[in-house]
Order: structure tokens, then sequence, then C-alpha cells
């Protein structure tokens, strides 16, 4: 029998489909970092995935770190969770009006998600809709119209938080935006991630006009960088102190670093938490919520306008509710964490035998590798890393079977499907 194929770089099949995408689509893509801009070559096309592994138009069978960017915490496909989009499906694809499935959901999120218990969250369809949202609500409910964040945080894409942004803002060298106009990032106030002291000075020159801190409480936009000790509870602090309104961003987080996110994890409750990835089990959803008086300032309740055509549609409501309802009763956090740690140890341990730079950053099932010696706490000593050493790691790691997110800038993210054998190939392709 011959051996599988894994050298998942582009092949005829991918570069022929690739050039043919840039003719109708800007980049050839629909999300910028899939380009492989940051890496060179081709991407190659993805036909199929099913557990950790991503099948390619090439037919190459790689082990997928990417996990559609962090929702398959699963793996690829569940069962349970695409049966279920089956059945709703044969139901109706969108109604546009209240169900008895979104009721359900939100109650089950609402019980997971500590800042929500006994609060409110609506739907939307994105996690960039769920952080646009609450930061129009964090505003209209403090009056107050300047909003802090990260340098190196991203946030997804309305204009005002295109200021310093990670992910593929900070890959393609373009953390601000042309088209966003500078009246709508006038009011973003911009601070080091882990850095209080900034935060405190940052309230000081805005005295009484800072309506809100949006932060991912583990970074995720500039690679994995976990918050220092007293990072979170120091800004829970800080926005008391200042009457702002702190906005866990866990759509990376949020059902991954604990089942109840970072703010489980960390015993540090925010104001407001904003949801997407995995709260969708693989389907377009986001979500907000979190303290009741505030929430009640969302229409029809109150003065700040949201809505959606298919917010809270059948589809993505039984992707999610099933994700959930599996990740509750089959608790595997504690699992993934350990797997995830001897993914992280093989591969510093090869890094260190073949004398190579690197500084591994993990929260639970969520990792990165930097190409540089210390530590990592901010978006700063992320891009301390050798990018160019990067790029070489992420091409040769394809042609070894092993899909990493194709930028230094992004996290990696383990599923309950890697078993053994795949963390043992990912090891052996490191060497
Ligand atoms: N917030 C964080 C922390 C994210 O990582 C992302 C996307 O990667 C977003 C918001 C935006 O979510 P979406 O791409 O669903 O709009």
């Amino acid at each position: 029998m011959s051996s599988p194929n894994i050298d998942g770089r582009a092949g005829e099949r991918s570069k022929a489909l690739f050039a043919d995408a840039q003719r109708s689509i800007p980049g050839g893509v629909n999300s910028p970092v899939r380009a492989f801009a940051a890496v060179g070559g081709e991407p190659p096309f993805i036909k199929q995935a099913r557990g950790c592994e991503l099948v390619t138009e090439d037919g190459a069978t790689l082990v997928d770190y990417v996990g559609t960017w962090g929702p398959a915490i699963l793996g690829h496909a569940h069962p349970e969770v695409v049966e279920a989009v089956c059945q709703a499906a044969r139901d109706g694809l969108s109604f546009g009006a209240a169900t008895a499935a979104e009721v359900e959901f939100a109650e089950r999120i609402c019980g997971l998600v500590p800042s929500m218990v006994g609060g409110m969250v609506r739907l939307v369809s994105s996690g960039t809709e769920a952080t646009m949202s609450a930061l129009r609500l964090a505003r209209g409910f403090t009056g107050r119209n300047k909003i802090i964040k990260c340098e190196g945080g991203y946030h997804g894409h309305a204009d005002m938080l295109l200021v310093a942004a990670g992910s593929g803002a900070a890959t393609l060298g373009i953390p601000g935006s042309a088209g966003v106009p500078a009246d709508a990032v006038r009011d973003t106030v911009l601070v080091p991630f882990n850095d209080l002291d900034a935060v405190g000075a940052a309230f000081e020159a805005n005295a009484d006009e800072i309506a809100a801190i949006i932060i991912e409480p583990v970074a995720g936009n500039m690679g994995c960088v976990p918050p220092r000790p007293g990072y979170l509870e120091g800004l829970r602090q800080l926005c008391d102190q200042h009457g702002a309104v702190l906005i866990f961003d866990e759509v990376m987080t949020g059902f991954r670093v604990a089942l109840g996110g970072a703010q489980a994890r960390y015993g540090v409750i925010p104001d407001l938490t904003c949801l997407g990835k995995i709260v969708g089990g693989g389907m377009p959803v986001g979500a907000y919520g979190g303290r009741r008086d505030i929430m009640e300032k969302v229409a029809p309740l109150g003065p700040v306008y949201q809505a959606g055509t298919l917010s809270g549609n059948p589809l993505s409501v039984a992707a999610g509710l099933t994700t959930l309802r599996i990740l509750e009763q089959e608790e595997p956090h504690e699992a993934l964490e350990a797997a995830t740690t001897t993914l992280c140890a093989g591969l510093a341990e090869r890094a260190a035998k073949h004398g190579i730079a690197w500084t591994g950053t993990q929260v639970g099932p969520m990792f990165s590798g930097f190409f540089r010696s210390g530590e990592v706490w901010n978006y700063e000593d992320a891009k301390g890393s050798d990018l160019e050493r990067f790029a070489r790691w992420h091409t040769e790691m394809l042609a070894r079977g092993v899909y990493l997110a194709p930028s230094q800038f992004e996290a990696g993210f383990f599923s309950t499907a890697h078993d053994a054998a795949a963390v043992q190939r990912t090891l052996d392709a490191a060497d």
C-alpha cells in the first residue's frame, strides 16, 4: 500500500484554483490571511475536513491546528453537530422570527459564561458584530465616547477597532486601514497589552471620557500571549474606579481556555462579554451579553439599536447549541490542556535540540511558538520573533503534513480530535 500523501503545499490543482480565484475574488481569498502573503507560496485549497485532519484539493491529508481559526474545538464535522444542523435545515433555513431553540441556546450561554449569569445575551452573526455592538452599548450606557484597546489586539474589522490591530492586519502590515476616517478612530485610546500603568495613565488623561476597555483576556491575535498575573484584576479595578465598562472579547477564548472562558479561568468577571467562533460550532454566530442593567439598554428594551436579518438563525443555533451541550457533558478541557502541554513541550524540546531560539506560550488548548528567546508579554515582544524563520517553518511543516496558521500573529488551536498519533506526527515533522 502506498503511504498517504502528506505534502500540504499547493499542488497543481490548488495552484490552478488560486489563479482562477484571483480573477473574481480580491487576492483570491475571502479573508486576507488565507492568502499566505506572510509565508509565501500559494495556499492549498481545502476539500474536506474530518476530526483533526484537512484534505486538500491535491489529495494531501494534514494535521490541522487552525481549526477554522478557533471554532473547531470538537474537531471538524463532529457527527452530532452535523446531524443537528441537517435536522434544523429540514425544518427551514431561516425564519427571521423567534424560535424555541434560540431561547434554549441563550439560556445555556448565560448559564456557562460567568458575566452573563443572571444577565442577558443577544445573538449576532460574527465576532465583529459582537464587539461592534458591545461597544455601542457601552457608549450608550455610559454616555461617553472613548474606548481603550490594546496594541496588537484584534476585535474584528469595525472602523473604530482597526487601530494597531493584530491578526491579519498585523500580518499584512496594515494595522490601520485605508477607508477608516480619522474621526472614527479619534476616540480609540491605545495601550500596550499587560501594562496596567498605561491603562491607569489613559484613564487619567481622559478623565470621565472612557466608556469601555475592550480586551482579549488572553491575547490571541499577536500569537497567543497570556495575561500577567494580576493584570485582568487590575483592569477590573480601574474600570470600577473610573465608571467604565469592562468588555472581555472572548471571541477566541470563550469555551476554549475553560468552559466558562478566560473569565472563569482567571476569576475576573467583566461587565460585558463578546463571543464568536466556538459558540457557533463552525457556523456563523457571535453573541454579546452580560450585566442585566446594561443589556436592558439594547433595543427594543432600550435606546441602543442593533439588529440582524440572520441573527439567531436555526442552523447556527443548532450547531452552537450542540457544541456547547457536548462540551458541558464531556468536560474535555483538562485533557485538552494536558495534551496541548505535551505538544508544546515537544516543540520546545525539538527547537532546543536544534539550537533554535524558541519561546512557547500556551493557555489551555491555545498556543504559539515565537522564534525568539526571552519572554513574550505584548505585541512588541511578539514582533521580535524572526518572521523570516517563521515563514520557512510554516512552509516546511506544511510539506510534512502539518497545517499551521500562516502567520506568526495567530494562535494554534488543539481539539478533542487531536490524538497522540497526531501529536507525534507533528513532533516528527518539527524535528
Ligand atoms: N475578536 C477576536 C478576539 C477575534 O479573534 C476575532 C476574529 O478572529 C474577532 C473578534 C472577529 O470575529 P469575526 O471574524 O467572526 O468577525
